[in-house]
């Protein structure tokens, strides 16, 4: 009897011994769901953060949203310095293996002319595009940089209709909204909302030469951030700015200002300017091109703003026209190519400016209010165009 027992017993034990892996793998495969959900969302999930990577008077503008997406608008020029750049700052700065949306305002070699070097170094997953100006094809050296660019690998390229978002992943808890907008392109905008302001002085500042270049088709883009507002209108020009305020604003206000084309001055008409009412202005100047007299002026003129911002100091004859050293990411020609990055607060309420190579930081409050007519204008959808 009592040997019967301990043989069962042992019996008992051989089953548990037995079922003991079984259990354990079920265990194994019941958490593999968990790990899958936390992988999609980063383990520290950052900021908010904008980079301006210096292209020396082109334009290449890097948004990492908490969730890890990236956004680059414009990929500097042709030839690899400004590819290598972006690389730099997207790879090894921002700890990117992807860019996730590529947004191409226009087609000028300071814009795209980058774009193919840099889906050679890393994956582009979705370029937002316009349609190709026919004048440009006239260009020798357009011909084969579109070549290069239109048989770059990306998996969607797209067009966004005046109104629609950049399709975007939910960002982590305790991040704000976030939505990067198509205000418009090829001199087609969103129209006239209830909430759209009208603009003074409309009639007071006179219109410049038509510009038959493709700037004046520039994408127009404003992301909102919870309360934080930004605008990259690429490289548009006078009259055509004239158009989103006057003689209804609508944008609205914002915080940050990306000058418009490089500060030149074909372009940063000051009503624009004055009806964004920017705390902050950032310019993708170089060292002999942008940061016109007219645009400078007009930048220094408008109240709401507190700091201008530059990627290089203007090294040409009218170097009186330049913010203070402070706030110049390069001073000299021969330069390293440094960046500005602003990260905004996880609650939208502040946001820091920051030249990393020369230590300089400044904060920012963000607007208590904006006017922001865009966002109550029901959005047409996006076109995915043929690869
Ligand atoms: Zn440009």
């Amino acid at each position: 009897m009592f040997l019967n027992i301990l043989i069962h017993m042992k019996k008992i034990k051989l089953l548990f011994a037995a079922l003991l892996p079984t259990s354990f793998l079920l265990l194994v495969s019941f958490k593999i769901p968990d790990t899958k959900l936390l992988e999609a969302v980063p383990i520290n999930p950052v900021n908010l953060t904008i980079y301006w990577i210096d292209t020396e008077g082109g334009a290449a503008t890097l948004i990492v949203t908490p969730a890890g997406e990236s956004i680059l608008i414009d990929a500097g020029n042709p030839g690899g310095r400004d590819s290598d750049r972006i690389f730099e700052v997207a790879h090894h700065v921002a700890g990117l293996k992807q860019i996730d949306h590529l947004v191409i305002t226009h087609w000028h070699n300071d814009h795209f002319g980058g774009a193919a070097l840099l889906a050679a170094k890393m994956p582009v997953i979705e370029v937002i595009e316009r349609p190709v100006a026919d004048s440009l094809l006239l260009d020798k050296n357009f011909a084969s940089l579109m070549q290069a660019y239109r048989v770059m690998p990306v998996k969607r390229r797209s067009m966004l209709r005046p109104g629609a978002t950049i399709s975007l992943k939910t960002l982590p808890r305790g991040f704000q909204k976030l939505s990067i907008q198509m205000v418009g392109h090829d001199k087609q905008f969103v129209p006239v909302t209830k909430t759209s302001t009208a603009t003074n002085g409309c009639e007071t500042v006179k219109d410049k030469l038509v510009d038959n270049s493709d700037n004046a088709n520039s994408q127009v883009m404003v992301m909102n951030y919870g309360p934080f507002r930004f605008f990259d209108g690429g490289d548009l020009t006078w009259n055509i700015e004239k158009n989103l305020v006057c003689p209804q604003n609508i944008i609205g206000t914002v915080d940050v200002y990306q000058v418009n084309h490089h500060g030149l001055d074909q372009s940063n008409n000051s009503l624009l300017i004055k009806a964004l009412a920017p705390t902050v202005s950032i310019m993708g100047n170089g060292t002999q091109k942008g940061g016109g007299p007219e645009t400078i002026t007009s930048l220094r003129n408008t109240p709401s703003i507190q700091a201008q911002y530059q990627l290089h100091k203007n090294i040409r004859a009218d170097s009186a026209f330049n913010t203070s050293e402070e706030y110049i990411a390069n001073l000299k020609a021969d330069c390293d190519g440094n960046y500005v990055k602003l990260t905004v607060a996880a609650d939208g309420k502040k946001y820091t400016v920051s030249i990393p190579a020369t230590k300089h930081e400044r904060v920012f409050e963000t607007k208590e209010s904006h006017i922001t007519s865009i966002t109550s204008y029901v959005p047409g959808l996006s076109q995915v165009l043929k690869p």
